[in-house]
């Protein structure tokens, strides 16, 4: 038997939607949770004109978010029209489209907000005395009404999605979207230098950054002085494009992008392209599945980007992609290696400290601003949630002032590569070596280390246009599947350019005729298995770049004997500086630190000195 169909919908007339259904509707583009609220209202401020930004927020923004700005304010005429939908004093023509400079211009962030949520405006241009007033109640405006005001324009939204219960039943716990909020303030306070914040949440300071900050020092008081002081700046120009910006050491990444910004012409985004220009410049320096920490921003002209692509304007396309792809990360690639990659020694002490049941120093910074992480921490579904983990944090210092770096740090961060060569080194089990520097000393890991020289010289050999190879007298056969095979012989000539010189030997053997010369004892079975293992991961002929890259670890790694080598004076002094010689030598190829460095604040704290 067949179903019982359904009444046919013929019949029925065609209508309009209601206005108040349409923006409800058109609300799910812009408006999608609080940080959207949080999003919109604070460009709004900034396009505004405003210096000074004040976020309210309770209950995690679902229950108000308020903006409040020192910007031009609204006449009455256009405070009556702000939540009308397309409604927008930033974009008339659709030529405007091409050389958008505003953060909004769609004019549908208000009206989409105000049909979710009870919304207020209250308002003050400086050419009036009197003020003005307009309530929209889930689409429903109220009168225009004159109201005493401050100059600039606050705009309340309360109860979030209250009409429309199955949005709002999409929303996270209160912590969980007080997060996303944080993580919005965070990126809108980065990326507009020149104007203050101050957000509080519960009534309870959140974040607060004074106008005059420059990036760094923003950096500094929203992610603490370890981070600040780690970061090494980037700048880049060439014709209309500009690139500027902050990117800390591999060791600050995380498994979350909360550190990772991108600021494109003053706006906070997060763009697939650029993310993998980030990937891209720490190649080789992080762990797989880590973000590494850094503060971009890029301007362009407005004409070689369009951000006009998705409703929030998070994504764009630009238009030479692959020039600009290959600028960004030649730059990006050159700061990160200048990074202090090594271990800081103190971390290790300040873990043993916290095993030993110690009390751990309060560290420095802003441990009084939640981690936008704790929504993963924070457990217990109580009601005091994040408040527990606010109130748990120590107030911030008054003034907010931050301590200076001692000396003797700031001797640390000074050192340069190139010292600490005299000698004597001391060899330890045959895999570390340790060296005295001027303020301190450093523990090598000898084999991460030449793993490191491996590979950096196969890249370099092989930017040059060819690995020289060490042909053998005795080709050694290796044992492959039938279609390992013959993935192998398509792809001779790409392997050859790597210095893997290889002949097909029959249906299921190929002979290894050369490997890189540079290569100590390479591991002629281990090498080809590797190379066919990322030929048929990838899919794709070692002639693109990432499958090189892919290839030179592995090879590097699969020759580097020296765990386990007892080495004399010279063979340690001779690798430590032909180490230092390369375009970071601070950590092997997979990421793993090749040095631990202790510094003599480290001493003397381990030893009670201090
Ligand atoms: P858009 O920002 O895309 O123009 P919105 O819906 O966000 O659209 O805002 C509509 C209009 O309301 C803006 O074009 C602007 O004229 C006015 N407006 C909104 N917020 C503010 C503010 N904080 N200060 C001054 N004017 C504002
Ligand atoms: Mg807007």
């Amino acid at each position: 038997m067949s179903q019982p169909r359904p009444a046919p919908l013929v019949g029925l007339r065609i209508a309009e939607l209601p206005e108040v259904v349409r923006n409800q509707i058109a609300a799910g583009e812009v408006v999608e949770r609080p940080a959207s609220v949080v999003k919109e209202l604070v460009e709004n401020a900034v396009d505004a004109g405003a210096t000074s930004v004040r976020v309210d927020l309770e209950e995690g923004g679902i229950q108000l978010v308020r903006v409040v700005d020192n910007g031009t304010g609204m006449a009455r005429e256009d405070v009556a029209l702000a939540f009308h939908p397309h409604a927008t004093s930033k974009l008339s023509t659709l030529e405007d489209l091409d050389h958008i400079a505003s953060l909004g211009f769609r004019g549908e962030a208000l009206a989409s907000i105000g049909a979710v949520s009870r919304a207020r405006i209250l308002t003050r241009t400086k050419d009036s005395d009197i003020g003005w007033s307009l309530v929209n109640e889930g689409g429903n405006l109220g009168p225009v009404l004159e109201s005493g005001a401050p100059l600039g324009t606050s705009i309340e939204v309360r109860d979030l999605f209250y009409n429309t219960p199955a949005r709002r039943r999409f929303l996270k716990r209160k912590e969980a979207e007080l997060a996303r909020c944080l993580d919005v303030l965070q990126r809108m306070a980065l990326a507009h230098v020149g104007v203050g914040f101050v957000a509080t949440h519960d009534g309870r300071r959140l974040l607060d950054v004074e106008a005059s900050m420059d990036l760094a020092a923003r950096v500094r008081r929203l992610f603490g002085a370890e981070l600040a002081d780690a970061l090494e700046p980037v700048a880049m120009e060439q014709g209309s494009l500009k690139l500027v910006g902050l990117v800390a050491p591999p060791r600050f990444a995380r498994r979350d992008a909360l550190r990772q910004m991108w600021f494109l012409n003053g706006r906070p985004l997060k763009d697939r392209l650029l993310t993998r220009v980030l990937k891209e410049g720490y190649r080789g320096f992080l762990v797989e599945g880590r973000q590494p920490a850094a503060f971009l921003a890029l301007s362009l002209d407005p004409d070689q980007v369009d951000v006009n692509v998705h409703p929030t304007k998070s994504e764009v396309r630009f238009r030479d992609e692959r020039r600009l792809f290959g600028l960004l990360v030649t730059a990006l690639r050159a700061a990160v290696a200048r990074t202090d990659i090594a271990t800081p020694g103190d971390r290790m002490l300040e873990s043993a400290e916290r095993r030993g049941g110690w009390v751990p120093r309060p560290s420095a910074g802003t441990a009084w601003l939640p981690d936008p992480g704790a929504e993963t921490r924070v457990r217990e579904p109580s009601a005091a949630g994040v408040d527990r983990y606010l109130d748990a944090a120590p107030e911030p210092p008054p003034g907010y002032a931050l301590p200076a770096a001692s000396p003797l740090e700031q001797a640390e961060r000074h050192w340069k590569q190139g010292q600490g060569f005299e000698g004597p080194f001391l060899q330890v089990a045959r895999t570390y070596i340790v060296r005295a520097l001027p303020d301190g000393f450093e523990v090598v890991d000898q084999h991460a280390l030449h793993e490191r020289l491996t590979y950096e010289g196969l890249r370099a050999e092989l930017q040059k246009g060819q690995v020289a190879v060490q042909r053998r007298l005795v080709p050694e056969i290796v044992e492959l599947a039938r279609d390992e095979v013959a993935l192998v012989e398509q792809n001779l000539a790409g392997l050859a350019r790597l210095g893997i010189e290889l002949s097909i030997f029959g249906t299921a053997e190929v002979a290894v005729q050369g490997l890189p010369a540079r290569l100590r004892n390479p591991d002629a079975a281990g090498i080809v298995r590797d190379a066919v293992g990322v030929l048929k991961e990838r899919g794709r002929l070692p002639e693109a770049d990432e499958v090189l890259e892919e290839l030179l670890h592995r090879t590097a790694c699969r020759s580097s004997v020296m765990a386990g080598d007892s080495l004399d004076q010279s063979a340690m002094r001779a690798l430590l500086e032909r180490a230092s010689e390369l375009e970071s030598d601070q950590t092997c190829p997979h990421a793993r630190p090749t040095r631990v460095r202790f510094t003599l604040a480290d001493l003397e704290k381990a030893f009670h000195r201090r």
